[in-house]
């Protein structure tokens, strides 16, 4: 028999889950397909900092779409507890974005203007009244921006949560379900080639993080992207020394709960080897230290590393791919999978069922995520205009952090 359902999603991360999650409570009969275990890849290995201001030089249309996804996560942890049980594990404790020299004390500085003047809270602190707040941090810094809005969840949980979540809605999911091909009828998308046989749809969603842009050459379509490594480690303290994440260019320490401290993350552009390596360890010890002396002391846990998907300009792809009737690409989100995933889940399932309204207030800026290539794409136009913040500044953000390792 021929199998069949409204919606296909290719990807098992946070980005597909999310999706199949937005989708399933619009009644849509959904199928999420997942080549290996669900929410094993980057999704697993992210610290979960809902970074929508900490991750953002500018306020182009990353910071927009950022921010009005981190206000999301209140309901949706609430909703995913309802339906599945599962604690996202959120806690708005805040961020201190740490300076050591003077560049980065004017950056910050230029950004606190920024981010007040688009009405985000921000608030520079001399390194006294930063060490006051955060007695962890350690002395020899310049002083921090402090995001108190800046919060952050237990990544792999908010992963499982949204797939046990799409299925509690009825969705089905399958694991161990490789998608080897996109299958077209002329211009139309009509399913995918799985390693269990075809699917058939009409609808087919992207949402293979990295792997994303390999499977969308097999039909033609060119989304330049590639992966950037990221090792991080984890340590155990006897009790919560650390109550906000500490965040500087290179490192960050993100206080989990039981005491536990996970320390991130290295940056290591078109690599798919995901080996943890003792210079990258190394680095970070380092930085770590500098950043919360105390640190040392800690009892070791754990390393790992992830994929992160990065796009030719730094911005995610988000919405209908043109070529083709009925594909979307939600894919790209980078650094801000975590804190983009409820409005990337939400603004897709508005799409699909066609009533993309105007109040989610993201929608300005949707040109910008557009996987549409075509002459007439803002995209493109944005691309060319390197006097256009969003784009530019995200772009030099991505080179300046890439620089730096
Ligand atoms: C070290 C590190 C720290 C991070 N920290 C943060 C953070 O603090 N905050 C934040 O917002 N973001 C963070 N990120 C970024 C975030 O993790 C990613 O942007 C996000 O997880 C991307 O989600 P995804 O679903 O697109 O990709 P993935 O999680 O990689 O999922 C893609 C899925 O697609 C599956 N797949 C691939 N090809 C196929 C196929 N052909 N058929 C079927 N399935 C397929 C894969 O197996 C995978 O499960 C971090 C990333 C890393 C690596």
């Amino acid at each position: 028999m021929k199998q069949t359902s409204d919606v296909l999603i290719v990807g098992g991360g946070v980005i597909g889950s999310s999706i199949a999650y937005y989708l399933a409570k619009r009644g849509q009969a959904v199928t999420l397909l997942e080549r290996s275990r669900l929410g094993t890849e980057a999704s697993a290995a992210a610290a979960g900092m809902l970074g929508a201001q900490s991750e953002m030089a500018d306020t182009g249309p990353l910071f927009q779409w950022a921010r009005h996804s981190r206000a999301m996560f209140p309901q949706l942890s609430e909703e995913l507890k309802d339906l599945t049980g599962i604690d996202i594990g959120l806690v708005r404790e805040g961020l201190l974005n740490v300076a050591f020299s003077d560049e980065q004390e004017r950056e910050l500085r230029a950004r606190e203007k920024l981010q007040l003047a688009a009405g985000e809270q921000a608030q520079w602190l001399s390194a006294a009244a930063a060490a006051k707040l955060e007695p962890a941090l350690g002395e020899a810094t310049r002083g921090a921006l402090y995001l108190p809005e800046d919060g952050q969840v237990e990544a792999p949980r908010l992963a499982a949560a949204y797939a046990q979540a799409a299925r509690a809605l009825g969705a089905k999911v399958q694991e161990f379900a490789q998608v080897q091909a996109l299958l077209k009828d002329g211009s139309r998308i009509s399913g995918v080639m799985t390693s269990e046989g075809p699917l058939w749809s009409e609808q087919v969603i992207v949402a293979a993080g990295t792997w994303s842009g390999q499977l969308l050459t097999g039909i033609g379509i060119e989304l330049p992207m590639y992966p950037v490594k990221g090792e991080c480690f984890s340590v155990l303290t006897p009790k919560q020394e650390l109550r906000k994440t500490l965040f500087t260019p290179g490192c960050y320490i993100v206080p989990k709960a039981g005491g536990r401290l996970l320390v991130g993350a290295t940056m290591v552009p078109h690599s798919y080897d995901r080996k943890v390596s003792m210079a990258g360890l190394a680095e970070l010890m380092d930085r770590a230290r500098q950043l919360m002396p105390a640190i040392g002391a800690a009892e070791w846990e754990k390393a790992w590393s992830g994929l992160r998907p990065q796009t030719a300009d730094g911005l995610p792809y988000i919405g209908k791919v043109p070529e083709y009737e009925g594909l979307y690409a939600a894919c790209g989100h980078y650094r801000n999978g975590i804190v983009l995933s409820p409005i990337t889940g939400k603004v897709i399932a508005d799409q699909v069922v066609g009533e993309l309204g105007t109040a989610l207030g993201v929608e300005p800026w949707l040109d910008a995520f557009s996987p549409d290539f075509s002459a007439v794409s803002k995209r493109v136009v944005q691309q060319d205009q390197s006097h256009l913040s969003a784009t530019n500044g995200s772009r030099k953000e991505l080179q300046s952090i890439e620089a730096a390792h």
